[in-house]
């Protein structure tokens, strides 16, 4: 980082105050030390990242938030969105907010979904940017009545929370902490999740918002921000009105480490393997029964041991996953799921599953088997890929805010996966969200003021190089 990010920052007159409070604190140390022994009470990196650094209101937004019980629930009806009602009182509540801070256009509609805008300020034709996290928190733990704690100055050591002692952050079981010294860490009290998934990215967007509002001279094209509901459960986009929604480019805000775009995710089928025996009565069924759920056993047994499964693949490598199994002697189904990074991969392994059902069938004589693929989602980077800019530029969004950056690719799905085949190319930025969907949930409040700075040099770079 040099001074170029300081000339390129907007004329904010944040410099000024900031000489002013280093003027004073140095009368300060002056008048309490008699002489001043430090010359320089702040070292230069210090002033430079000062100036570099805007201040966002962050935490309290972040502490109000967490607070409501957004809980999704995925035994709810399929077609009711959101999931569970209370997701809406937050949606509300963010609604309000942006109103407050005068964005005008903001609105829950009647699924729960909230749109608003940042109009454009600049003369030139840039592309509108969309801003995208959830509102809902995972049922797999609770998340009624969280109380986020704030663990100031964090000395690297445990962190013990309070209303559970037994629930321990360590550095060793947590090791993305071991970067955070000196930061302040926020968890949950124990009993709850935190909710930083993906209150943080909600946060993040919010205190831009702010802090566009407060800066007009801050040039951006236009901004489309969208929350939305149900992402746990896998229906989070489910609702979005894309055509209402407007936009040329989208980032979630979900994402982990400090630094990190994603652009790439899984390409995802499920797999259902029908079998159908014959039935007989057991005592007189010498040659002539054939049972489903022994051919299901050895189907599922078929497959290599040392490979294709999640528990001996990582990095690029895909896999093909029973999720589950229930049958009779009469008929039996088997529930897989099959990951790639490639969607020929995909097709490598159904075609496993055609050649294994050959087999099973030899073995089974008699047996009926049927093969059922249906599309999950696919790999994003297929469509990203024809917009280089959307992770150019957030490369190089980081670098301007001081990140050492990186591009990883999500060995899952996101939003974001379904955004960009609905027309809305979407990778995932960090927001510093750790541990998610656990009462050991924690995030850094430096963290995500940095990913605030991160769209504060996205939204400038888009702007500049239109
Ligand atoms: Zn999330």
């Amino acid at each position: 980082m040099g001074f170029r990010g300081f000339t390129r920052l907007p004329a904010i007159a944040r410099p000024t105050r900031r000489i002013s409070r280093l003027v004073t604190e140095t009368r300060l140390l002056r008048s309490t030390h008699g002489i001043i022994n430090r010359p320089f009470f702040y070292t230069f990196t210090q002033i430079q990242n000062d100036f570099l650094m805007p201040q966002f209101n962050i935490k309290d937004r972040f502490f109000t938030y967490v607070k409501y019980h957004t809980t999704s629930d995925p035994t709810a009806p399929a077609d009711k969105y959101p999931s569970t009602d209370r997701q809406k009182k937050l949606g509300q509540h963010l609604v309000d907010e942006l109103q407050q801070l005068g964005v005008k256009d903001a609105e829950i509609d009647e699924h729960g979904v909230v749109y608003a805008t940042i109009p454009s300020n600049s003369t030139k034709n840039v592309p509108t940017l969309c801003f995208c996290s959830h509102m809902d928190t995972s049922p797999d733990s609770s998340g009624k009545d969280v109380k986020p704690i704030v663990h100031k100055n964090y000395n690297g050591g445990n962190i013990t929370l309070p209303d559970d002692p037994s629930q321990q952050l360590t550095p060793n079981l947590h090791p993305a902490l071991k970067e955070k010294k000196g930061e302040d860490i926020i968890t949950a009290s124990g009993t709850t999740l935190l909710g930083a998934d993906d209150k943080s990215g909600i946060a993040v967007i919010m205190a831009l918002a702010e802090y566009l509002q407060a800066h007009p001279e801050v040039p951006h094209g236009n901004i489309r921000i969208l929350f939305t509901c149900d992402e746990e459960i896998g229906r989070g986009v489910n609702r979005v009105d894309m055509e209402k929604l407007s936009a040329d480019i989208g980032y979630t805000l979900d994402g982990s480490d400090l630094g990190v775009i994603e652009d790439e995710t899984f390409s995802a089928d499920s797999v259902t393997v029908h079998l159908k025996g014959v039935v007989e009565h057991p005592g007189y069924a010498y040659g002539k029964l054939v049972s489903a759920l022994k051919a299901a056993s050895a189907f599922v047994n078929a497959w290599p041991k040392d490979q294709l499964s999640p528990e001996t693949t990582k990095g690029k490598e895909g896999f093909v996953h029973p999720v589950s199994m229930e049958g009779t002697v009469e008929k039996a189904t088997i529930q897989y799921i099959i990951r790639d990074f490639y969607t020929e991969g995909l097709d490598d392994k159904f075609a496993m599953f055609q050649r294994i059902a050959q087999q099973i069938h030899e073995e089974f004589p008699g047996l009926g088997i049927e093969i059922d693929r249906e599309e999950q989602y696919r790999n994003m980077k297929y469509v990203i890929q024809d917009y280089p800019e959307a992770v150019e530029h957030a490369l190089e969004a980081m670098k301007r805010a001081g990140i050492e950056a990186r591009k990883e690719r999500v060995r899952g799905g996101t939003d974001g996966s379904r955004l960009s085949y609905m027309g809305l190319p979407c990778p995932n930025l960090f927001t510093g969200q750790h541990a998610i969907h656990g009462k050991q949930e924690w995030i850094s409040l430096q963290d995500m003021e940095k990913s605030v700075q991160t769209l504060l040099e996205l939204i400038q770079i888009f702007e500049e190089k239109t």
